[in-house]
C-alpha cells in the first residue's frame, strides 16, 4: 500500500502477527523512501448491511427492529423463546455471510419468511399476509382461523391458498 507520509507508491511490510484471539492481522509497514514506519490492521468484514428502505431511505440494521417483526408474527402461538433466539440469530448470520453492503428491506423479509415457514405456519402466513400485501387479506385472515383450529402440511397450504379464485365470494 501506499505510504501515508511521503505517498510513495509501495511499502514494505517488516512484521506480521496475530492478535491474541486470532481475529486481526498487525503488520508493521516501513516506507522505503521516507523511512517512515505504521501499522496496518487486517480483519474479516462482518459488519451489517445498512438497510434500504422503501423510497430509496436508508437506515443501519436494527436488530430490535428484526425481533420485533419475528414477535408481531409469533404473538401467542407455541414457540420457545430460544427458538425465536435462534431465528433471529440465522438471519443476522445471513446477513453478515452476505457481504453486502447495502440490502432492500424486502430481502430482508424474504429471510424472515424462510425462518417463520421452519418455526410455525400460522406465524408465516401472518407475516407473509402483512408483508407481501396479498389482495385478499380476507381470505388470509380466514385461513389463519382456519390454520389455528387445525395446522395441516404447508405443502397443502399452499394449494388451498392457490386454489382460490380472486373473484369467489368470501
Ligand atoms: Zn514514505
Amino acid at each position: 500500500m501506499h505510504c501515508p507520509f511521503c505517498q510513495h507508491e509501495d511499502t514494505r511490510v517488516i512484521d506480521s502477527r496475530l492478535t491474541e484471539d486470532g481475529a486481526i492481522v498487525r503488520r508493521r509497514r516501513e516506507c522505503p523512501r521516507c523511512g517512515e514506519r505504521f501499522n496496518t490492521f487486517e480483519t474479516a468484514e462482518l459488519k451489517l448491511p445498512t438497510v434500504i428502505k422503501s423510497g430509496e431511505r436508508r437506515e443501519p440494521f436494527d436488530e430490535r427492529k428484526l425481533r420485533t417483526s419475528f414477535e408481531r408474527a409469533l404473538q401467542k402461538r407455541p414457540v420457545a423463546s430460544a427458538a425465536l433466539d435462534a431465528a433471529v440469530r440465522a438471519v443476522i448470520d445471513d446477513l453478515r455471510r452476505s457481504g453486502e453492503r447495502e440490502l432492500p428491506s424486502r430481502q430482508i423479509g424474504e429471510l424472515v419468511m424462510r425462518e417463520l415457514k421452519k418455526l410455525d405456519q400460522v406465524a408465516y402466513v401472518r407475516f407473509a399476509s402483512v408483508y407481501r400485501r396479498f389482495e385478499d387479506v380476507q381470505a388470509f385472515r380466514e385461513e389463519i382461523e382456519r390454520l389455528e383450529r387445525d395446522p395441516p402440511e404447508l405443502g397443502k397450504l399452499q394449494l388451498s391458498l392457490l386454489s382460490k379464485s380472486p373473484g369467489e365470494p368470501i
